[in-house]
């Protein structure tokens, strides 16, 4: 039960991408429900997250703008759990929130077969180039080369960046084309990789062998920039490279050169360096790299089911039981509340 009876318990959605992740209308009456007050608004600065979570008990955020900084947390005095609604949670300062006794989760499954089937969407167009024949036919021109050079997959090697829940999915849905699957993951040994049809390798074997990359692993130090211009030197001549995790794993000038110097054949990317994507990037001027605006999330099933794990994650803590998703487990010993484990 709430323990805090002079205080309504309060959960604050701080911003939120509204051209797909609205939050639904339902929330409110559901949380009522429960006593709980729902808030949502779009805050872009420091200041107007402060002031808006400043007295909320659960303080969520849809979008990936870097607005829970170490400072932003500091101030919120009246918190018990961040719930960032999404799988990376690169925009919480993990370790602010730790130290004040604050739990962080994130919604780890909503979209897991969405980026999927995006990921193969971008492999599969670029593969067959969809989206040049397409925009060739709309220019008045039936011109079958734009179909060259295409690439049977069936025995080719596809190599797996990272081989967490999204990259599994994808392997289980690439099982059937006869590829060779390789994986790189340091935290996953070989029996798990097994498990769906993929081969434990380093990193540089990896992208000495691939044909088709994919890039799957969460945005941290380690990550940032993981493949620069020393790997894109060790990749395949001809490679296609498929990116739906995040911009800033994949060093974008060096990708640039890559494609300048025809080493990488292809792109598919929904993600960016810098989003949205500026008017002057010189990934627009290539015809064979696919450009989507970070949507490998959505689906309409994906969006009820986002706001469905934000919402019991909040009816959790108001009730005192370990919530799902928490991705700080080391903050149990300094924890502002007590928790029931379900
Ligand atoms: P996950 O947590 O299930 O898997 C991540 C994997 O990365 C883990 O297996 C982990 O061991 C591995 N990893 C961690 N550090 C690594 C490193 N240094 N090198 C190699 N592997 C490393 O996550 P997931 O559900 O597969 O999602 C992966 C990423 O996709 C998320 O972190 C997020 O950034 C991104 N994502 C993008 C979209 C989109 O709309 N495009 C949507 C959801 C998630």
């Amino acid at each position: 039960m709430n323990t805090m009876a002079h205080h309504a318990f309060k959960a604050a959605l701080v911003d939120y991408d509204e051209d797909l992740f609205a939050p639904p209308h339902w929330i409110t009456g559901e949380l009522a429900g429960h006593g709980i007050e729902w808030i949502a608004g779009q805050h872009r600065v420091p200041e107007a997250v402060v002031e808006a979570a400043r007295d909320t008990d659960v303080v969520l955020i849809q979008s990936v703008r870097p607005l829970l900084s170490r400072a932003v947390i500091q101030k919120l005095e009246q918190c018990r759990c961040i719930v960032r609604l999404g799988i990376g949670y690169e925009n919480v300062a993990v370790d602010a929130a730790t130290e004040q006794g604050i739990l962080v989760c994130n919604a780890p499954s909503y979209c897991i077969d969405d980026v999927a089937d995006h990921a193969l969407a971008l492999l599969m167009a670029g593969v067959r180039h969809v989206a040049r024949q397409d925009r060739w036919i709309r220019d008045g021109r039936w011109d079958r080369t734009g179909a060259r050079p295409a690439r049977r997959t069936k025995g080719c090697t596809m190599g797996f960046i990272a081989f967490g829940r999204i990259a599994r999915a994808l392997a289980e849905r690439v099982r059937g084309f006869g590829m060779t699957l390789l994986a790189y993951d340091p935290y996953l040994d070989q029996e798990a990789m097994a498990r769906f049809g993929a081969q434990k390798v380093e990193l540089d074997e990896l992208l000495s062998r691939a044909d088709f990359l994919s890039v799957h692993c969460p945005l941290t130090d380690d990550t940032h920039h993981l493949l620069g211009a020393r790997e894109f030197g060790l990749m395949k001549e001809g490679v296609f490279v498929v990116n739906t995790s995040r911009g800033p794993v994949i060093d974008e000038a060096a990708l640039v050169d890559a494609l300048h110097a025809g080493r990488v054949w292809a792109a598919g990317l929904d993600v960016f360096e810098q989003e949205p994507l500026p008017l002057d990037s010189p990934l627009r001027a290539f015809d064979n790299v696919i450009l989507t605006p970070h949507v490998g999330a959505n689906s309409e099933e994906s969006v009820a089911d986002l706001y469905r794990s934000g919402v019991e994650i909040t009816i959790d803590v108001y009730h005192g039981r370990w919530p799902q998703g928490v991705v700080n487990p080391a903050v149990e010993g300094r924890l502002r509340h007590d928790y029931r484990r379900g």
